[in-house]
C-alpha cells in the first residue's frame, strides 16, 4: 500500500518542449550543441534514487553509462550519482551523449541550467552529427529506454 510520503511518479510529466541545433559558437561553448527545453512537472522532487528499479533499468539498457566520471572525475562517477539520486535532466543529459557516443560521435560536454523559467530546464549537450542530435529519438520506438513506458528520460555543471 502507498504511503503519503511516497513519490508520484507520473512519466508523462517529463515533457521536451524544444530542441534547438545551436550551430556555431554559443552561450556554453564554441562548439556546436543541442539546447533542449526540459518541463518535469510533478517530477520536479523526484530523483533516481526516487524511482524503484531505475539504476537497474537504466545500467542494464545502457551499460556503457559506467565509463562517464560526472563530477567524480572518474570512472563510475555517473552511476555513484544515479545510485545516490540525482535529477532527471541531468540524467536525460548523460543519455544523450552516450546515445551519440554510442553511434561514433565524440562528445562530452552537457550541462543542465535553469532556463529562467522555473518550470523548464535546459539541457545543453555537444553534437558531431546534426541527424544524431535531436532527442526525439527517444521517441522513436526501437530507442525508446526501457526504463520510461512513454517518453523517456538525464544536473548540474558535470562538465565531463
Ligand atoms: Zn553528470
Amino acid at each position: 500500500m502507498s504511503t503519503a510520503t511516497e513519490p508520484q511518479i507520473d512519466a508523462d510529466q517529463l515533457q521536451v518542449s524544444r530542441i534547438r541545433a545551436l550551430r556555431g559558437p554559443n552561450y556554453w561553448r564554441l562548439a556546436p550543441v543541442i539546447a533542449c527545453d526540459v518541463q518535469l512537472g510533478g517530477l520536479e522532487q523526484i530523483s533516481s534514487a526516487d524511482i524503484p528499479g531505475f539504476y537497474e533499468r537504466l545500467t542494464e539498457a545502457i551499460p556503457t553509462l559506467a565509463e562517464h566520471h560526472c563530477t567524480r572525475q572518474e570512472p563510475g562517477g555517473f552511476l555513484e550519482r544515479l545510485r545516490e539520486g540525482t535529477h532527471l535532466p541531468h540524467i536525460l543529459e548523460h543519455v544523450a551523449l552516450e546515445l551519440q557516443s554510442l553511434t561514433g560521435s565524440d562528445v562530452s560536454f552537457g550541462r543542465v541550467v535553469p532556463s529562467g523559467d522555473p518550470d523548464t530546464w535546459w539541457v545543453i549537450v555537444a553534437y558531431e552529427e546534426e541527424e544524431v542530435r535531436s532527442m526525439k529519438q527517444f521517441d522513436s520506438a526501437h530507442l525508446r529506454p526501457p526504463w520510461s513506458k512513454r517518453r523517456n528520460v538525464a544536473e548540474y555543471q558535470c562538465g565531463d
